[in-house]
């Protein structure tokens, strides 16, 4: 499939941890937010199960974690992040978090919103199950979109505050493994990317490590797309 570039004018990226949305999408970010865009970040859960840190309260590892992900949004030039505040680890697709998600939709009107991929269970070959608070989030952000976000008879409780039903033209489905229809050359910004995962201090030991598989991943699927780096995505311009 051939895609025109996007050039959104409001970008709200969906995901669990803080972190998800910076391995997954932070060059994108940066190089929409560097192009004009309001890029906003909404945080599903509180993150508070991810250390090994015993010496950790969950209080304070949520603070951290928050912190983290605001100098993270801050590093790729975003206007701002919201916290749902979800127990880490326990994520289930409610209609409360379908309410939670639409109300930001709702609110900050994005022409692109980007999330994980809910249908990506387990890949054999490297040993990986998806995290099963990523598919609950991006499940419900899918859902949140549409129809949910769309109809005003959705939510009317949410009608009845002011918040009017908006369509989010499209939608990014963050692939890492490069199976995708979509890629944004983040040549540009490949550099703050870094930053921005380095932002995340609690959850990576050696960012040079780290963000050396994250530059081998972007440099393949730059590979494809004939760019130097790129992020790849799964993208619907919804119907
Ligand atoms: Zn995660």
């Amino acid at each position: 499939m051939n895609f025109a570039e996007l050039q959104p004018k409001v970008v709200l990226g969906i995901a669990a941890h803080p972190d998800d949305l910076d391995f997954g999408a932070s060059g994108t970010m940066a190089r929409y937010a560097g192009e004009g865009a309001s890029v906003y970040y909404l945080i599903v859960t509180d993150g508070s199960k991810g250390t090994d840190d015993r010496s950790l309260t969950p209080a304070q590892l949520i603070q951290i974690r928050q912190n983290e992900q605001r100098a993270a949004v801050q590093a790729v030039g975003g206007k701002d992040v919201f916290f749902l505040g979800y127990p880490d680890g326990g994520l289930e697709v409610t209609m409360d978090l379908k309410r939670d998600i639409v109300r930001v939709i709702r609110q900050v009107k994005p022409d692109v919103v980007i999330t994980m991929d809910p249908s990506l269970l387990y890949v054999a070959e490297r040993g990986f199950i998806n995290h099963p608070d990523h598919r609950a989030a991006s499940q419900a952000a899918l859902d949140s979109v549409f129809p949910l976000a769309r109809d005003h008879l959705s939510f009317p409780d949410l009608f009845a505050q002011g918040f009017e039903p908006h369509k989010t033209p499209t939608v990014l489905l963050i692939r890492l493994d490069g199976n995708a229809n979509f890629s944004v050359d983040i040549t540009s910004t490949i550099e703050v990317k870094k930053a921005a995962l380095a932002a995340h201090a609690s959850q990576i030991a050696d960012i040079e490590k780290t963000f050396g598989w994250v530059k081998q991943l972007a440099a393949e699927a730059g590979g494809k797309a004939g760019s130097a780096y790129a992020e790849s995505f799964m993208r619907i311009d919804v119907n």
